[in-house]
């Protein structure tokens, strides 16, 4: 895939913002919030014209009378529009409507079928869309979704980053699980990637720490529910936030760039980053050193008739690892996943030493 970096053409702000209701209500309800979004400098837009919901008899979207309102919201403020197409219909309802930029949502990014469908029917569509990732923490799944609507001829496709549904209980509604889509960008550096810190917090106090997580990742944008009266609206009420909460946070957003041009700040990197070189090489040398002595064990346990595995060793040294590593006030958790991964790296060459015969003696006498 060669995609082209457009968000910052389209949207000529960083980050790019898109602000508005998880459902578009009402005609005054988007005119009200087009007007109050415009005064911050918002140029574009979001509101769910047909919604996922989890239950049949609950609020599904107005449906697509609410592309009225849109239209004469885009006429009274000039706004740009993004929404959900979920089918082959919604996509020919949403450009008829001439929505700016269509998104694919978590339920649909899922399901290859559809994810074809709706790619099928945006064949050589000059919009923009943005693909959220699925519910399931997958980076295939949403790779594949991106390279379908890719192949369609969209060329400005992006990445939107909604987080992953978990059964272990978080604070957050969906799991960051911020490395899926890290990789996705380190595989495709110039495709842009947004983030929902709307859909992942799920409530709205968590929605300015998740921000400026992406923010401090290098994202380039942010889609944030936001409506006139959050307590009233009828999808994701504990979520949106007010037009006013909105100029706070983005006020209060540090935004870091790419890069620097200020010399004496790349200096300083290269120095830092020289310390890193030489503290990893003496990490690798310690590793070695660490697992020569588990070969050694290793043989003596072979030799001796003792398992690989022993409980007691490897409780002891969950624990004074963890002990050790608190005094230097590094997490026990960081801890404890490095010696996991040392273990098992240990124990797989220890089971490699035990398995072989010991080498016959030099010794001929
Ligand atoms: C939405 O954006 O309102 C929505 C339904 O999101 P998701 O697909 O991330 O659940
Ligand atoms: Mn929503």
């Amino acid at each position: 895939m060669k995609i082209s970096p457009w968000v910052h053409e389209f949207s000529g702000t960083h980050p790019f913002i898109i602000a508005g209701p998880c459902s578009a209500e009402s005609e005054e309800q988007l005119l009200t919030l087009a007007f109050a979004l415009k005064a911050l400098g918002i140029t574009t837009m979001r509101a769910g014209v047909w919604k996922p919901r989890t239950r049949p008899n609950t609020f599904e979207g107005m449906g697509a009378v609410a592309f009225d309102w849109i239209t004469k919201a885009k006429a009274a403020t000039g706004m740009r529009f993004a929404t959900e197409v979920a089918t082959a219909e919604h996509v020919e309802l949403a450009l008829r409507a001439d929505i700016d930029i269509l998104w694919l949502g978590a339920r649909t990014t899922v399901n290859p079928f559809t994810v074809q469908e709706i790619a099928d029917a945006l064949k050589g569509v000059k919009k923009p869309v943005l693909v959220k990732n699925p519910i399931n923490p997958e980076e295939g799944l949403w790779l594949g979704a991106i390279e379908r609507i890719y192949k369609a001829g969209v060329e400005r496709v992006g990445a939107l980053h909604r987080g992953f549904s978990s059964y272990q209980k978080s604070r957050y509604r969906n799991q960051p699980y911020w490395q899926i889509p890290l990789s996705l960008k380190s595989q495709f550096p110039e495709m842009p990637l947004l983030a929902d810190p709307s859909h992942i917090a799920g409530s709205r106090e968590l929605i300015f720490e998740v921000s400026q997580k992406a923010m401090d990742l290098g994202y380039d944008g942010l889609m944030i529910e936001t409506h006139p009266q959050p307590d009233r609206a009828l999808s994701d009420a504990q979520q949106q936030i007010t037009p006013e909460t909105l100029k706070t946070l983005l006020e209060q957003l540090r935004i870091s760039s790419h890069s620097s041009t200020d010399t004496f700040f790349i200096n300083q990197l290269e120095i830092l980053r020289h310390k890193i070189d030489s503290l990893d090489q003496e990490l690798i040398d310690t590793l070695s050193a660490r697992m020569n002595l588990v070969n050694l064990i290793g043989a003596y346990k072979r030799d001796n008739n003792v398992t690989v595995f022993q409980l007691e060793r490897w409780q002891e040294i969950m624990q004074t690892r963890s002990d050790w590593g608190s005094r230097q006030k590094l997490s026990s958790e960081f801890i404890t996943e490095i010696f996991k991964a040392i273990h098992d790296e240990s124990i797989r060459l220890q089971t490699d030493v035990i398995t072989k015969e010991p080498s016959p003696s030099n010794d001929a006498s």
